[in-house]
């Protein structure tokens, strides 16, 4: 039977430019979800804030998924609190926009502690059960940082605590995520559904070495590590420039052919000018220990770049202080490229330490320079570490989450009309 999906995703376009501040992951998961159902006849519609200028009003993801803007709010980049202003604009558009086609859902699926509020509003109006996942959760957030820089923490608490009792079913990530949820937010168990994300395989795959570093225009000799992401505090890349500093300080000889790319982030000012600013400040970080010469800020890359960048890497290293997933270390598993990220988060799910890449403590930059300091002299280990990677990475395909999600669907719905 043909399914009508109304995902929600107030602030994370699957049509985003990646990399840049607040569009990742979120990002890719809706779109290659989207996408996937679209092709198993799952009508999907993405409801998005309208953030681009240039994008249509209403854009085909693919077969049977579209995107639909919802202007709430002047366009453009907004900070997330100033998006949470405008939800009520939102919901209501969307729910114009839904009737002036004459369109009806059989379930909202919201992104994220912003679409849940607007979820609720959608699970009054059109008396449709919510499958919510959150990607990552505030009071995790606040666990983990010393200060609550987004100023979002209260409401967002708030809104998350009241869309993991009202809706049908959550999504978690990995088991350490439904453990947040239990621990932290008091979910019952029964309704969460332990969901890992995927990677693409014909995007993300094995490339020589020596190939991807010629199309990058990288030297072959060097060594290079490489991070990829969003420029944000939580992401750790403090704490990978001091280990880099460590390192050298360590094995002097590492400073002459040891490189870090740092893939992510805008580098002009502009739309993302706090983004910008927190560049600076680990340029000066990278001009406290001395390494201008051995650290690239690149801005971000669209992902079939990113391909030749994780191929061209001896390691990729996710610092992450918390992660829900982390796709980047799963698409550079996928490259077949050693991984050295934190025991955090969905990291620890997906990385076999010693067997499929390795993990430190967040935050310990001893710990991260010894283990990049290994992955980068012992060959052997690099390449027992590469084989481990593709192996776990293809247990991990958006196919295999579109299949869990149908039947997440299949039983929400089927519960709910037993109790109708
Ligand atoms: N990404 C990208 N270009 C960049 C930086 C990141 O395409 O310059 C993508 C990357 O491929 C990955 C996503 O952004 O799919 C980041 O996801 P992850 O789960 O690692 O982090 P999140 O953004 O969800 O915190």
């Amino acid at each position: 039977m043909t399914r009508r999906i109304a995902m929600v995703s107030v602030h994370a376009c699957p049509l985003a430019k990646l990399g840049g501040r607040d569009s990742g992951g979120m990002n890719v998961y809706v779109r290659e979800l989207a996408r996937d159902l679209g092709t198993r006849g799952v009508e999907v519609d993405v409801f998005t804030r309208w953030r681009e200028k240039d994008d249509p009003r209403i854009q085909q993801l693919g077969p049977n998924a579209r995107v639909i803007h919802i202007q709430s709010g002047p366009i453009g980049y907004w900070p997330k609190m100033e998006v949470y202003e405008h939800l009520d604009e939102f919901t209501d558009k969307l729910i114009e926009h839904a009737a002036s086609e004459e369109k009806s859902y059989d379930l909202v699926h919201a992104h994220y502690w912003l679409s849940a509020k607007v979820a609720r509003s959608l699970e009054q109006t059109w008396n449709v059960p919510v499958v919510q996942m959150f990607h990552t959760l505030g009071l995790v957030k606040r666990e983990v940082m010393d200060e609550d820089i987004d100023g979002e923490s209260d409401i967002r608490i708030e809104i998350e605590r009241e869309a993991v009792k009202k809706s049908a079913a959550v999504v978690a990530a990995s088991e350490i995520e439904l453990g947040e949820l239990r621990r932290l937010y008091r979910a019952d168990a029964s309704r969460v559904a332990v969901i890992p994300c995927g990677v693409d395989p014909t995007l993300f795959h094995p490339v020589r070495q020596v190939d991807a570093r010629e199309k990058l225009g990288r030297d072959q000799c060097e060594r290079l590590i490489l991070f990829v992401g969003r420029i944000e505090q939580i992401k750790g890349i403090d704490v990978l420039l001091r280990a880099l500093g460590l390192l050298f300080q360590r094995h002097p000889d590492m400073r002459s052919d040891v490189c870090l790319l740092v893939v992510g982030g805008a580098l002009d000012p502009g739309d993302d000018a706090p983004e910008t600013e927190k560049i600076l400040e680990l340029r000066r970080l990278v001009h406290e220990h001395r390494l201008e010469s051995n650290v690239s800020f690149v801005g971000s890359r669209g992902q079939e770049d990113l391909a030749l960048y994780y191929a061209a890497a001896d390691l990729c290293a996710v610092p992450s202080l918390t992660e829900s997933f982390g796709l980047v270390a799963l698409e550079a598993m996928a490259c077949g490229t050693p991984v050295v990220g934190t025991r955090v988060g969905g990291l620890q799910t997906i990385i076999e330490n010693g067997r499929s890449g390795l993990l430190v403590p967040a935050g310990d930059y001893q710990a991260l320079a010894d283990a990049m300091a290994e992955v980068l002299t012992d060959a052997r280990l690099r390449m027992h570490l590469a084989h481990g990677a593709r192996d776990r990475a293809e247990h991990f395909t958006w196919r295999r989450v579109g299949d869990r999600i149908v039947d997440l669907y299949d039983r929400v719905l089927d519960e709910r009309k037993v109790n109708v």
